[in-house]
């Protein structure tokens, strides 16, 4: 039950006043600044494909000579200047933003790896336009390009939105006079930037003059230095314009059919969006390990990895000599186990001889995830097992069946995607499982940071607890399971936790708004389902009055959870949209819309 809010009423004024007074107290003892008066103490600079390399190239300094025979040193984010030595922040597999933000965050898995993705419930490929939705990170940022065109803007002229970005942040920062917790900005032009072939190092370099203002400034108002720590998501390679890969053509080839939705052992699905390094496969599991088999052969592929299909954690590596190796994960001790069949694709048996001489193997040849990731922290396939297990397991919430890193010197594109990056210079792209499109930055100027990985960051970080609560102050609603939800790592709002443990199954509309939070807690929610496309002789949308939300956390009205009725039945396999008003007071338009889709079985599809 939602309590709905009240006045205080005049007698708990004073014990209010007096509260206030002792928080105030208790924030000047622990040194804390107070709200209304300071600056975020702590800028968290979320910035896009950003390579250890590079910026471990920076700090060391380099010297270029132009085109007159000057040379010019170039050298940033200093000993000098307060930061400590760049640490690596390995990406997920396949190492692409979304998935690796998604987990540096602790957020839930998203459907797809990228915005256009396969659903295996609506058995349906899913197109999202990467350029106008919105993932939980970027809403958890306080501050990011969200302008659209802006965003667009990043793929024709990445400089000038790398200092947009940098001025819209300077802005912005000193307006949050009232906000004491850390401040969190992203920055994407800087991914553009490399993807178009700009030069990353003067990039970097004016942002650290940037970030030297920002400071001066902050110190002046302050008193203080301002805590500054910068991640990335994944490295980039800079290996070219790339030889492209032909999936499609090769599976054709071989007696496949690539297609958006699979009813049979010959169905291939290859969503694409980009240039990347990487290739995901979704197919019939019966057919997994003879398409595995068939595409290694495929000319550019490096190593490939494959769900073991009714095996649950045990997966298959693979490489294109046709090398093989075994792979089990145990999530009960979260250790791994990498077994040789037939050569050894990840070039592994050197770690496994250092971790055996080192007594680090458990029974059964197992070693914990800890192990394993100090031991390959600088190996050409950093972290990879774990990397590998997450990827075809929680990477998403519709992972695929076979995952495929590329040599370095090949992309994957589609077509349209291919005669459009003629016009543009490419220069590099990121996606594989090696050491250059992996390993991203961690940098700081208050602490001295430790190798890590996106699934390990937040822990050196107090888990980022203080992201924007976005449920708090925007309205949105979606569609979710409590499994699904469950793969949450960081459970920061209370609504995640109450809605595991309140009774029932089934499929859930979770809504939020700040206009919840002032109606009274039970003013019952009037739902529209209609088909899509829609037409004029199209019948009336379905309408369904919701009143029994489940009971969630006092302090938490401006959210919502209804159970949707166990018998809705819809046409399967087809669209629909779901729109939304509280009843109270007058009607002002839908207060949420969104579309989805449903399954054979005609229940809406979640993800
Ligand atoms: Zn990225």
């Amino acid at each position: 039950m939602i309590a709905a809010p009240r006045k205080a009423p005049v007698d708990d004024l004073g014990r209010l006043r007096a509260g206030v007074a002792l928080l105030a107290a208790l924030a000047l003892l622990a040194g804390l600044p107070l709200a209304g008066h300071a600056l975020p103490a702590r800028l968290v600079l979320a910035l896009d494909g950003v390579a250890y390399r590079d910026l471990q190239t920076l700090q060391a300094g380099i010297t270029r000579t132009n085109f007159w025979g000057r040379t010019r040193r170039l050298q940033a984010f200093t000993a000098t200047e307060g930061y400590f030595p760049v640490g690596r922040l390995i990406s997920t597999f396949p190492s692409i933003s979304d998935v690796a933000w998604t987990d540096i965050f602790g957020d839930r898995p998203l459907p797809g790896y990228q915005r256009t993705y396969y659903s295996a419930a609506a058995n349906s490929l899913m197109a999202f336009d990467g350029v106008t939705t919105t993932m939980e990170y970027e809403r958890q940022m306080d501050w990011q390009a969200q302008n659209k065109l802006v965003r667009a803007m990043g793929y024709l002229f990445p400089e000038r939105s790398f200092r947009y970005e940098m001025h819209g942040l300077a802005v912005d920062f000193f307006n949050r006079a009232s906000q004491p917790r850390t401040y969190y900005a992203y920055f994407r032009a800087s991914d553009d930037a490399q993807h178009l072939d700009r030069d990353i190092f003067a990039l970097l370099c004016q942002l650290d003059q940037q970030l030297q203002k920002l400071r001066a400034r902050y110190q002046a108002r302050e008193g203080r230095d301002l805590e500054i720590v910068m991640l990335s998501d994944h490295g980039h390679n800079h290996a070219g314009r790339g030889i492209r890969v032909r999936p499609r053509a090769f599976l054709e080839q071989a007696g496949y059919h690539v297609v958006n939705s699979i009813s049979g052992p010959r169905d291939v699905v290859l969503p694409i969006a980009g240039v990347e390094s990487w290739v995901e496969v979704h197919c019939d599991p019966r057919a997994t390990e003879k398409l595995a088999g068939l595409l290694c052969q495929l000319t550019g592929v490096e190593v490939l990895a494959a769900a073991v299909p009714d095996q649950s954690n045990r997966f298959l590596v693979m490489n294109a000599k046709g090398e093989r190796a075994g792979l089990e994960w145990n999530p009960s001790r979260n250790s791994f186990r990498y077994a040789p069949v037939d050569g050894d694709p990840l070039k592994y048996r050197p770690v496994l001889d250092a971790l055996a001489r080192n007594h680090q193997l458990e029974a059964g040849d197992f070693a914990s995830a800890e192990s394993w990731t100090a031991a390959t922290m600088s190996h050409h396939y950093p972290l990879a097992l774990e990397r590998i297990a997450q990827g075809l397991t929680r990477g998403a919430l519709n992972p695929a069946t076979i995952l495929i890193s590329l040599d370095n010197r090949y992309v994957n594109d589609s077509w349209p995607v291919q005669q459009g990056s003629r016009l543009v210079d490419c220069g590099s792209t990121h996606g594989g499982l090696d050491d250059l499109c992996s390993d991203g930055i961690l940098l700081s100027n208050f602490t001295p940071t430790r190798d890590t990985s996106t699934a390990r960051v937040a822990g050196q970080f107090n888990n980022f607890f203080d992201v924007k609560d976005y449920h708090a102050v925007e309205t949105g609603a979606e569609l979710v399971t409590k499994p699904e939800e469950s793969l949450t790592r960081i459970l920061r709002d209370p609504v995640d936790r109450d809605f595991q443990q309140s009774p029932g199954e089934g499929i859930y509309l979770r809504i939020w708004s700040p206009q919840l939070a002032a109606l009274d807690g039970q003013a019952p929610l009037t739902v529209a389902i209609e088909k899509l496309p829609r037409y004029s002789t199209s019948p009336r949308p379905q309408r369904l009055m919701l009143d029994q939300p489940l009971p969630l956390s006092a302090g938490r009205a401006s959210e919502r959870i209804y159970a949707l009725p166990a018998g809705l039945r819809l046409e399967p396999l087809a669209e629909y949209r779901l729109s939304g008003w509280i009843q109270q007071p007058a009607k002002v338009g839908p207060l949420f819309i969104f579309s989805f889709r449903t399954s054979q079985e005609g229940r809406p599809v979640p993800f």
